[in-house]
């Protein structure tokens, strides 16, 4: 396996948190800015609180790690630049695609609208896509522990802005305690909207929510999806409709929810003709990128250089973008491939 074709090959990411891809230095420069009381006073301990280094111990420890992003997330000028920078870093990565995915109430606590917000982010990919090599588009996530009426205003807003840069709607958060059902009138105004759904479901061991997001949701695209394998009905299920999976190793890793590279079940997906993509899910608390992801993988699970090639075409053909976009992405991985 050549890894210079990783590298140069034109990447899509469909799964990133912003809150979880803030710039590091750009976290501590922001957290001195608002005068925020933490221990840590150099760079360098900081990056333990908001990074997991080494074995993550718990999902709480995890969780834990979105506390100072979301307490700095609060301003137009702060969003902005933490989107621009995520576009800069993700254009470096190799990525020329990426969807960048926010919860917008989680961002209105010291008095922003949710329509700032969702500027605010517009702003920042607006800047970044004109100075970086990269297209940029944003998805609203609905919280599974808030009000099914919190998650119909997501929708409205998403609809609001669907021709704007806003590509999808999305429903995250804790699958054990919120199944998918509570939030399905929304999803169902989404489906009326003409809006495109993504979900997360089956990253924590119910594998049954991946059915649930398909059928009662409406989701064309599944966020994870790693518990699939519990199921042969829901590998099927999968496999037929060719619903994209979200998968985002390093972050299962982080989350238990699979033990190790070797573990994890993306190949046997790949083998079944499930259609796989690889993402980054939370570049900074995860500290990963999209090309050490599939270094990572390919190492591990000792794929060949045709799979790498179907992991990425998968991505490409995946967007929540036009077939043109699509076309012009498939091309250009062609010749990286080809040369
Ligand atoms: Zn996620």
């Amino acid at each position: 396996m050549d890894f210079n074709k990783i590298k140069h090959a034109p990447k899509t990411e469909l799964h990133c948190h912003l809150d979880g891809s803030v710039r590091v230095e750009t976290l501590f420069e922001l957290v001195l800015k608002e005068g925020l009381d933490i221990e840590e006073k150099d760079l360098d301990s900081f990056q333990e609180r908001v990074k997991i280094k080494g074995d993550c111990d718990s999902l709480k420890e995890y969780l834990n790690k979105f506390v100072i992003p979301s307490m700095v997330m609060q301003t137009r000028e702060n969003i902005k630049r933490i989107t621009k920078e995520l576009l800069e870093d993700a254009s470096k990565d190799g990525i020329r695609y990426i969807e960048i995915r926010f919860a917008p109430l989680l961002h209105v606590n010291k008095g922003l609208s949710l329509e700032e917000v969702v500027e605010a982010v517009l702003d920042g990919v607006k800047e970044g896509e004109k100075e970086f090599n990269i297209i940029g588009r944003v998805i609203l996530c609905c919280m599974r522990h808030m009000e099914p009426k919190d998650s119909k205003t997501i929708v409205e807003l998403t609809n609001k802005y669907k021709d704007k840069g806003v590509v999808a709607v999305d429903l995250a958060g804790n699958e054990e305690d919120f199944p998918p059902e509570l939030h399905k009138e929304a999803f169902h105004m989404a489906k009326e909207y003409g809006l495109n759904i993504t979900i997360h479901a089956g990253e924590t061991g119910i594998e049954n929510n991946i059915v649930k997001s398909i059928d009662i949701l409406g989701a064309s695209r599944i966020g994870h999806g790693v518990y699939a394998y519990k199921n042969e009905n829901i590998v099927n299920l999968l496999r037929e409709r060719q619903i994209p999976l979200e998968i985002c190793i390093k972050s299962n890793i982080d989350t238990k929810a699979t033990e190790s590279y070797k573990t994890h079940p993306i190949k046997e997906y790949l083998d079944k003709g499930l259609k796989v993509t690889l993402n980054t899910d939370n570049r900074t608390v995860s500290d990963i990128s999209l090309t050490e992801e599939y270094y990572n993988l390919i190492e591990n699970q000792h794929l060949s250089e045709e799979d790498a090639y179907s992991i990425i075409k998968n991505g490409i053909n995946s967007i929540f973008e036009s077939d043109s976009i699509k076309h012009k992405l498939s091309t250009e991985l062609r010749e990286v491939w080809d040369r």
